[in-house]
């Protein structure tokens, strides 16, 4: 997710504008629990799912002297921030790469502090910017971002923000490409998905700028939950909440304990995948669907170190082509060429277009990318192709798909999702946080979630 594009305008008009011109392991030790008999033991909390806020919950429970059972469906911690090192043999993020609210980031200060084991540095927020087969300076969508971004300060109203746009600023050349920039690649959705209300009602910026890790975030996140103990392989199908305490029916077995922490995305709460035994009041399911979860895909590529050098372009840098769709949901990427040093370019597809391309297929959406970038590098470009990948989060059943984003209308509906049910079911989780859509607010709502566990269940 591309939280700070207009940042990164901005911040190259600061710098100069002849620069503009020129420039237009997570096999780590945490604790696999054996298997062992769920029915002779009761535990003070049980957290289901073992992602960044499972883990936060789960480790702050345990630093407060409770016993805790952690316990993941995948074969995996991490959920959502997680690096594959086998696909391009370096460190490749199959879903959260951006340190974001980076000067306040908790993970981000984490790693800084390991410097011999995690390259942590800022986002250098270098921008290219592509009309056809030709570099320009980016003013002009520079210019429509600001113009864009002011809505964001002229009151709250819940309605799709595809509303409040004036039809001239439609008609701007440059519009298609700043709607795929700012919408569907930042918070996951199409204008006329999103509501500027729920930034205004729930979120709070804790930091600036963007970082990057080497070494990837999902090898971090591992490193700073390292020793918390898992369950894997664990998936929960039913919590019983009618008698005392919650029993937590799972493949293998059934756990029981005073509370349970559930850390699952909203599209899996959405999905009827774990049934609640009595059902939840009614405004809770409104929640898990009113917090919807966007569909957000890598589409990488490993490039030859040719076309870095024939193109000049540097690590870590923006790249955008200017598109012309004229449909609901932009087709289009935001591209982030030559990560950390490496040979991989990341090209990011969000909203409508993204689920569509993942209906369609992996090859569909390598094909997509490739013919775009055929239309910006020449024909040639072919040569220069050695590997690509594409993630598909919306099919991978325990997560059902990227981040949350407030449906327009439901932007109220945040803090519903985040109040417990019968004093024991607590949820915590990225979409309950203030800093939502994010690995350092997932991890923040775990520790929130355990401060109102102790407060609220007494335990
Ligand atoms: C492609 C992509 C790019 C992103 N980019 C960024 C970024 O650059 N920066 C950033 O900060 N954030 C980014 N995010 C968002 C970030 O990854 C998430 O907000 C965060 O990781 C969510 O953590 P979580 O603990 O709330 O949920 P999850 O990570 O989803 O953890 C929940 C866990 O519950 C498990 N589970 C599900 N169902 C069950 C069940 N029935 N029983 C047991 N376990 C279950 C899941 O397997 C999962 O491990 C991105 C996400 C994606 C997909």
């Amino acid at each position: 997710m591309l939280h700070n594009n207009v940042e990164i305008f901005m911040n190259l008009k600061k710098i100069s504008r002849r620069e503009l011109l020129k420039k237009s392991i997570s096999s780590l030790p945490f604790l696999a629990l054996p298997n062992f008999s769920f029915s002779q033991s009761s535990f003070d909390v049980v957290v289901i799912g073992a992602g960044a806020s499972g883990l936060s919950a789960t480790a702050e429970l345990l630093s407060k002297g409770k016993s805790v059972l952690c316990v993941e469906a995948m074969n995996r911690i991490g959920g959502r921030c997680h690096t594959d090192n086998s696909i391009f043999g370096v460190p490749y993020d199959m879903g959260a790469h951006w340190l974001h609210n980076y000067s306040g980031n908790q993970i981000a200060k984490y790693g800084k502090k390991h410097k011999d084991e995690f390259n942590i540095y800022r986002d250098p927020d270098n921008a290219l910017v592509f009309d056809g087969q030709k570099k320009v300076t980016g003013f002009k969508l520079y210019n429509l971002y600001k113009k864009l971004e002011e809505y964001k300060y002229n009151g709250v109203k819940d309605v799709p923000f595809m509303s409040l746009i004036p039809q001239r600023i439609k008609k701007n050349e440059w519009f298609d490409t700043a709607h795929q920039l700012l919408g569907a690649c930042n918070p996951g959705v199409d204008f006329n998905e999103y509501t500027l209300a729920d930034d205004h009602l729930n979120y709070k910026n804790i930091g600036a700028g963007d970082g990057f890790v080497k070494e990837g975030y999902g090898t971090l996140l591992a490193h700073y939950r390292k020793g918390v103990p898992v369950k894997l392989n664990t998936l929960v199908k039913e919590i019983q909440w009618d008698g005392k305490g919650v029993k937590v029916e799972t493949n293998q077995g059934t756990i029981s304990a005073k509370v349970c922490v559930v850390t699952v995305s909203t599209g899996v709460l959405s999905s009827d995948k774990i049934k609640f035994k009595p059902a939840l009041p009614l405004e809770k399911y409104e929640a898990f669907d009113g917090i919807s979860l966007c569909t957000y895909n890598h589409i990488t590529l490993k490039l030859r170190e040719e076309f870095y050098k024939t193109f000049k372009i540097k690590p870590d840098v923006y790249f955008s082509p200017r598109i012309i769709t004229k449909t609901p949901s932009p087709k289009g990427y935001c591209g982030t060429l030559r990560l950390h040093k490496s040979n991989l370019s990341y090209f990011d597809v969000g909203g409508q277009f993204a689920k569509d391309l993942e209906a369609e297929g992996t090859k569909a959406s390598i094909d997509f990318v490739i013919n775009s970038l055929r239309s910006t590098f020449g024909s040639e470009f072919d040569n220069y192709l050695i590997k690509a990948h594409a993630t598909r989060w919306g099919q991978n059943q325990y997560t059902t798909g990227s981040y949350s984003s407030a449906k327009p209308g439901k932007a109220h509906l945040r803090k519903v999702l985040k109040s417990p049910v019968g004093d024991r079911i607590f949820f915590a989780g990225e979409a309950t946080s203030i800093n939502f859509a994010t690995v350092h607010g997932a991890d923040l709502s775990g520790k929130r979630v355990v401060k109102d566990v102790i407060k609220i269940a007494r335990i």
